[in-house]
């Protein structure tokens, strides 16, 4: 189905051990391509949890790729003619401009012509020609994204896919809401990417396991964490594969081919899910080497590096358990 938003690592990330609270309430809802829930441990109930539902489903409903009426779908077809976005639409592609920036063009919301070669190449079992590569990358690059207010102009040839970056978004308005109302500790978990608001209602910190990336089902680290986004890219559970051999679903916007590196997942820490998803997703292109560098220099952001042998590198302000 479609591949707007990772489906991800939906399994790579188990919270651990119960909470103290007698009666967490939670709701599991399907969106974004992914399973998603939400579970309160205090101060909420289930009119709350039902406004979680409804702000996960209109986010989706205005950044999905696949859905027709969607802002994103939008911006797709207008061929390079300024269309009306919501604010929040507005305001993501500014952020992900912005990361992009920060990123240096690791994280990219204008790779779709790059994906769509490789979905193509998935269908046909031809692995895209250079010049094919090549054609699409003039297609690729935030410079040509314009933000005017509402109004979004993609000049170019250039599509948008925020699949990278809305979870991230959508976990963070999730816990804003759920903040506003009063709820003192939550979790929040759409696919890969999970948001501890607060901490357990006992005081502790919430436990989040991280997947081995060789065998999902199996945890490779625990971290404590409290009021923290907790979010892993990897390319373990997705992916294309052509003519027999498996690529990873995410791809280099300088080359226009598969991550291939000495990376099997990474893992980032910090206050904004939004920042935390981009990140993830740019030091898996980058590889450990200069993702580290990149982590260490961004302050209020930690990561956990799993190497292609099976190596786990944390950087020094994470508390493993
Ligand atoms: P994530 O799981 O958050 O790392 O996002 C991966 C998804 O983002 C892919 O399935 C693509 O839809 C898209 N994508 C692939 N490569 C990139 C990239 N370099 N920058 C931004 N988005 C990308
Ligand atoms: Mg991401």
């Amino acid at each position: 189905m479609k591949r707007w938003l990772c489906i991800g690592l939906c399994a790579c990330l188990f919270l651990l051990s119960g909470c103290a609270s007698a009666k967490p309430l939670s709701r599991d809802t399907f969106a974004l391509d992914t399973t998603c829930s939400v579970t309160i441990y205090d101060g909420g109930d289930e009119t709350l949890l039902d406004e979680c539902v409804r702000l996960i489903a209109a986010r989706e409903a205005l950044w999905s790729r696949t859905k027709d009426d969607s802002d994103i779908a939008r911006l797709n077809a207008a061929d390079g003619a300024p269309v009306t976005v919501d604010e929040a639409t507005a305001s993501l592609i500014s952020t992900a401009i912005a990361l992009a920036g920060q990123t240096n063009g690791a994280f990219d919301v204008t790779a779709l012509a790059l994906t769509q070669q490789w979905e193509q190449a998935e269908k046909s079992g031809v692995l895209p020609r250079d010049e094919e590569l090549a054609a699409a990358l003039t297609a690729v690059g935030v410079q040509h994204i314009g933000v005017s207010g509402s109004t979004v102009t993609l000049r170019n040839g250039v599509t948008l896919d925020l699949g990278a970056i809305a979870k991230g978004q959508i976990g963070d308005d999730v816990a804003a809401l759920l903040k506003e109302r009063g709820c003192t500790s939550a979790i929040i978990e759409l696919g890969g990417n999970v948001v501890a608001v607060g901490e357990k209602p006992n005081g502790d910190p919430f436990r989040v396991g991280i997947a081995d990336p060789r065998n999902p089902n199996e945890m490779i680290a625990t971290v404590a964490v409290r009021d923290c986004a907790v979010v892993t890219s990897g390319s373990y559970e997705r992916g294309f594969t052509v003519a027999g051999k498996r690529y990873s679903h995410i791809l280099d916007p300088n080359t226009g081919k598969p991550v291939d590196n000495d990376l099997l997942s990474v893992t980032i820490l910090c206050a904004s899910s939004t920042t935390a998803d981009a990140l993830s997703t740019a030091c898996f292109v980058m590889g450990f080497d200069r993702a580290k560098v990149l982590v260490d220099s961004l302050d209020g952001v930690e990561a956990v590096f799993v190497k292609t042998g099976g190596e786990t590198v944390a950087t020094a302000g994470v508390t493993l358990v």
